[in-house]
């Protein structure tokens, strides 16, 4: 199986001479969530629902950002750059070091100090990226990311890229493909706002080429301490625990206002405490393990099914963008409390299970 340009290669004009740069990203699954809708239907009074988690946390370097990082390096070396570089939360860094290995450019990152979980940054790490963690969050080091940029030395790819929302449009493309049509809904994590963006111009393509008969409406949550969009300003100094969407002026605010007002959709935040309730959820119930900022989608489900606002028979997918493995100490923080460090006794060991 081919990554995502080869694959949708007729919805690119790639011009001559284009050099795949690709780890065989997409293609990931779109798991049935029984035990989340019948949660779903159950906090809502409604019946019918189908809900399913596109599982993006699979991707090469385990997150969506491969499905951009794949185009965005793929031009960096058509244009002949030397050096690439983002700033990052820590999945662009890690998809931005492991493309720009494959490609032998140098890639230089930038990132908030002591908030990017442990996962993303040993990725980067051994990818062999050149690494500055500044004193500052996101939002400074996309600022210092722009000012570097300006000169011409560097090629930026981080979301502004247009190349980046280009190749994550395919996301959209591959849920559609699977379901035969669009869901009714999209849930999705909002943080610089590039991927629902991505997203809807990949649903608005489809149903404008006649491939679907539908689009989505596109449901977008921030969490509560970075919600820049819900509460219409910027914020200063963005808090949550789901590092990956702790961003206080998005990049791509435009774009996720477009989708949400074009689709007739919303953009809502939701708490840590949800988070975390959510990222519980999927891995006890449902056996899967995204991280926090993943979950992010499944708690707005939960939170619009509370508020009555999904529908009877809706297709529901929620977008789960990043692997679990990527940060251990949430999921330990977070995880099951049994557990137990006992002598090797079978005695002992049966008791604690209560068997
Ligand atoms: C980047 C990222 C997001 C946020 O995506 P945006 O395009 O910045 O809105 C959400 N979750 C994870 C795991 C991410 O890596």
């Amino acid at each position: 199986m081919a990554g995502i340009l080869e694959r949708y290669r007729q919805f690119y004009d790639f011009g001559d001479n284009f050099p795949i740069i690709s780890l065989e990203e997409g293609n990931t699954p779109l798991i049935p969530a029984c035990n989340v809708g019948d949660a779903v239907m159950q906090k809502s009074g409604k019946t019918g629902l189908k809900v399913f988690l596109k599982f993006e946390g699979l991707n090469p370097t385990g997150s969506f950002k491969d499905r951009g990082m794949t185009y965005a390096v793929s031009r960096a070396v058509q244009e002949k750059h030397t050096h690439i570089i983002c700033a990052s939360t820590g999945n662009t860094s890690a998809s931005a070091a492991a493309y720009g290995a494959r490609a032998g450019l140098k890639t230089l990152i930038i990132l908030p100090s002591g908030k990017v979980a442990l996962g993303k940054l040993s990725q980067a790490i051994l990818y062999g990226a050149s690494i500055v963690e500044i004193d500052g969050n996101f939002d400074q080091a996309l600022d210092i990311v722009r000012e570097l940029g300006s000169t011409g030395k560097v090629c930026i790819v981080n979301s502004i890229n247009p190349y980046r929302l280009q190749g994550q449009k395919t996301g959209a493309f591959e849920v559609c493909d699977v379901l035969g049509e669009a869901p009714d809904d999209l849930f999705i994590p909002v943080g610089n706002a590039g991927n629902i963006t991505a997203y809807w111009m990949g649903f608005k393509e489809y149903a404008d080429k006649g491939i679907t008969q539908k689009r989505p409406r596109m449901n977008g949550y921030e969490a509560e301490g970075s919600a820049a969009i819900v509460f219409n300003r910027k914020i200063e100094n963005p808090e949550t625990l789901a590092t990956a969407i702790r961003i206080g002026n998005p990049a791509s605010w435009d774009g996720a206002v477009a989708a949400r007002d074009e689709s007739g959709g919303r953009i809502d935040s939701v708490t840590d405490d949800e988070i975390v309730a959510a990222y519980q959820f999927l891995a006890a119930r449902e056996g899967v393990f995204c991280e926090p900022s993943s979950a992010a989608s499944v708690a707005g489900l939960f939170k619009a099914a509370e508020l009555g606002q999904v529908q009877d028979n809706a297709t529901i997918v929620c977008v789960l963008t990043g692997n679990g493995l990527k940060d251990p100490d949430s999921a330990i923080k977070f995880g099951s409390p049994e557990r137990a460090q006992l002598p090797a006794d079978a005695g002992q060991v049966a008791e604690f299970f209560r068997l």
